[in-house]
C-alpha cells in the first residue's frame, strides 16, 4: 500500500535534492549567481526550476484529475521566474507561450526536433506518482508531458525511465527491480547502453568512484547524460542516507541539481519523508506549501487513477 509519507517524500526529496545540489551546478557564473540569489529573505535554501516545473505539473494534475496538456503549458508559462535557473532555451520557450504562442508550435522553434535536455524527465517523478496505480497512462502521460518543453525522443525517453522508476519505488521493491522494471521503458542506445552498466554494478554489488560514474553514465544537461546516472544513484543509496547520497552527487558534479532532483525524488518515494534529513528540511524554502501539495496529488489520484 502506497503511503502519504513516500508521496510527501518523493516531493521534498525531489526538492532538496534540487536545492542541495544547486549551488554546485553550472560553470563559475552561474554559482556566482546563485550565491547572491540561492537563499531566501529567511536564509532558506532555494530550489530552482526542477522544483518550480514539478509543483506547477502537480498542480496542473489537482485540477484537472490528469493531464490537461493546454492547461500544463499555461501552468509551466505563468509560474516561470527567471531567478529559478532556467536553462536559456526552456526560458525562451515559456516566455513565447507566455505571450499567446501556441505551445505546439513553439516546442521546436529552438531545435528542429525538439529538447533532448532532461526537463521532461526532472518533473517526470510527479507523474510516477500520479499514475503509479496505471502503467499504461503512466506512459502516455509522461510522453505527453514531456513533449510541451522537450519534445526530442531522447528527451521523453528520460521522462518515461524517470516516471517509472518513481512508480515502482513506490511499492516498495528493491533497486534491481526498480531498474530492471523501469528499463524496459527504454528502447534507444544512448539510454540502454547506460542502463546495462548501472544495471551490472548494482547487479554485482560493484561501487565505482563518483569519476568513473561520471565517465560512463554522464552528469550533462542532455536526458540521455543524467537520468541513468540519477537513478543509479539512487538506488546506490537506497539503502544509506540522503545526505551521502547528494555528498556522491556533488562529487559527480555537472547538473548538480537536476540529477539531486531526480534521485532526490526516487529515494524519497521509497523510504517516505519520515527518512528525509530534518536538519536540511528545516533549511528547504516552503517545504509546507510542498507538504500540501503532495497530499492533495495523493487525494487526487487515488480518486482518479
Ligand atoms: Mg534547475
Amino acid at each position: 500500500m502506497v503511503t502519504q509519507d513516500q508521496f510527501v517524500g518523493c516531493l521534498l526529496g525531489l526538492s532538496l535534492g534540487d536545492a542541495i545540489g544547486a549551488p554546485f551546478e553550472g560553470g563559475v557564473i552561474e554559482r556566482f549567481v546563485w550565491k547572491l540569489i540561492g537563499k531566501t529573505r529567511s536564509g532558506k535554501m532555494r530550489w530552482t526550476d526542477d522544483t518550480q516545473m514539478s509543483l506547477a505539473l502537480a498542480k496542473s494534475l489537482i485540477a484537472n484529475n490528469g493531464l490537461d496538456p493546454n492547461h500544463l503549458a499555461q501552468q509551466f508559462a505563468a509560474s516561470y521566474r527567471w531567478s529559478r535557473g532556467y536553462g536559456p532555451a526552456a526560458a525562451k520557450l515559456l516566455k513565447k507561450i507566455k505571450n499567446g504562442k501556441d505551445w505546439q508550435q513553439v516546442n521546436r522553434s529552438t531545435y528542429p526536433e525538439g529538447s533532448f535536455g532532461n526537463g521532461g524527465a526532472m518533473r517526470a517523478p510527479i507523474i510516477g506518482m500520479f499514475y503509479h496505480q496505471n502503467p499504461q497512462q503512466l506512459l502516455k502521460v509522461a510522453h505527453a508531458s514531456a513533449h510541451i518543453t522537450h519534445a526530442h525522443p531522447l528527451g521523453i525517453e528520460g521522462a518515461l525511465l524517470l516516471a517509472s522508476a518513481t512508480a515502482i519505488a513506490l511499492e516498495s521493491q528493491g533497486s534491481l527491480e526498480i531498474i530492471n522494471g523501469a528499463a524496459v521503458n527504454c528502447k534507444q542506445k544512448p539510454f540502454t547502453t547506460r542502463l546495462k552498466i548501472a544495471q551490472e554494478w548494482l547487479q554485482n554489488k560493484k561501487y565505482p568512484a563518483a569519476d568513473e560514474v561520471t565517465k560512463n553514465l554522464g552528469n550533462g544537461i542532455a536526458a540521455e547524460a543524467s537520468c541513468v546516472t540519477a537513478l543509479y544513484i539512487s538506488l546506490r543509496f537506497l539503502d544509506d542516507t540522503f545526505e551521502n547520497m547528494m555528498k556522491f552527487i556533488i562529487e559527480c558534479g555537472g547538473d548538480t541539481d537536476t540529477i539531486g532532483a531526480m534521485a532526490g525524488a526516487i529515494w524519497g518515494a521509497k523510504r517516505g519523508a519520515g527518512d528525509l534529513p530534518l536538519q536540511y528540511l528545516e533549511k528547504l524554502e516552503s517545504v509546507d506549501h510542498l507538504n500540501e501539495v503532495a497530499l492533495s496529488l495523493y487525494d487526487v489520484s487515488q480518486k482518479s487513477c
